[in-house]
């Protein structure tokens, strides 16, 4: 059986596997950071933008639930319950009352953390994957719902596109722009920075500031989006984030010169860094670039990308 609904019947059926699914790494087009709330979070306004960037799970059928990894950076991750991975299969199985029995299987490009939120991605390729595999025929907003409880990115994640993040991100809805390509380029550091770490930082720099950081709206990001316009979209791209990541590694001072020596319109700190991206006219402007910066020896890698790009998705 290679379908996982049958066509006399609605009733989704367990499919015979595996489940290949495809999903992306995200950026930040704008991203506002408020106070710290009494439950931990910051609250958000942010602007997320899903790219070409992309991990990929495979699931199948199995007696228990097992991981295994390849690729970028899985030597530093670990394979047990703190995998996003694992996880995700056994929430989505504690939701719908079934067995978390799978064989998963990550190939992992997007780089960790890095501030692409790989995790993230892959708790919501996980999410869609098994509800396919187990025939639970969940729908994206409650696949979302028990996404937001693995991390603020995962509901993103699960659409695409280019949406709206609000409260501590996991309340997306979706931006209903005409449809526009966008061309990035996306520059890899050595090394991860940790997010709870950079939201630290942030608060010690603000800690003097009286009255406290109001909350950015995203307003003026997406009237620039409806534009259709790199340059104007390129003047609007912000990243609250930023001058803690370049606190906490003052190299990316020097990539996000490069970038904009190397012909990018602009660039910023990718989320909570370290990755910085740059925002090129055209997909040969990208090239360019990237090639420009992959020479400055400034990044570990770089590599071009175009957003936006639909969620975690069966391929
Ligand atoms: P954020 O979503 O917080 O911006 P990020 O993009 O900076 O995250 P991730 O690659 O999502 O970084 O990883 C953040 C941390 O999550 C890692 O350091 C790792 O400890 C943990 N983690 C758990 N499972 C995974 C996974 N499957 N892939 C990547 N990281 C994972």
């Amino acid at each position: 059986m290679t379908e996982a609904w049958g066509p006399d019947d609605d009733e989704p059926r367990p499919h015979s596997g595996p489940v290949r699914v495809r999903v992306p790494a995200k950026i930040n087009l704008h991203l506002g950071v408020g106070p710290l709330r009494p439950d931990g979070y910051h609250e958000l306004n942010t602007v997320y933008h899903a790219i070409s960037l992309f991990d990929e799970i495979t699931a199948r059928h199995g007696d228990t639930l097992t991981l295994t990894m390849e690729g970028e950076g899985t030597g530093e991750l670990a394979l047990d319950e703190t995998n996003l991975i694992i996880r995700a299969a056994r929430a989505l199985a504690a939701r719908a009352r079934v067995p978390a029995y799978a064989r998963l299987h990550l190939r992992k490009s997007i780089p960790l953390a890095g501030g692409l939120a790989g995790g993230s991605a892959d708790a919501a390729a996980t999410l869609i994957a098994c509800d396919l595999l187990w025939g639970l025929g969940l729908g994206r907003d409650e696949l979302a719902d028990v996404g937001a409880q693995l991390g603020s990115d995962v509901p993103f994640l699960l659409y695409g596109g280019t949406a709206l993040g609000t409260g501590h991100g996991e309340a997306v809805s979706p931006i209903l722009a005409r449809p526009t390509t966008w061309h990035w380029v996306v520059a890899i550091a050595d090394g991860g920075l940790s997010t709870p770490a950079v939201y630290r930082e942030l608060d010690t720099l603000r800690d003097s500031s009286w009255p406290p950081a109001p909350l950015d709206s995203a307003d003026r990001l997406m009237a620039a989006l409806r534009q259709r316009d790199p340059e104007v979209l390129a003047a609007a791209l912000g990243n609250d984030l930023q001058p803690a990541a370049l606190a906490l590694r003052p190299q990316l001072a020097d990539v996000l010169k490069a970038g904009t020596e190397a012909g990018a319109l602009t660039g910023l700190v990718s989320g909570s860094g370290p990755t910085c991206v740059f925002l090129a006219a055209t997909a040969a402007h990208a090239q360019e670039i990237a090639g420009r910066l992959t020479a400055a020896g400034v990044c570990r890698a770089a590599v071009t990308a175009r957003g936006p790009q639909p969620g975690a998705r069966v391929i």
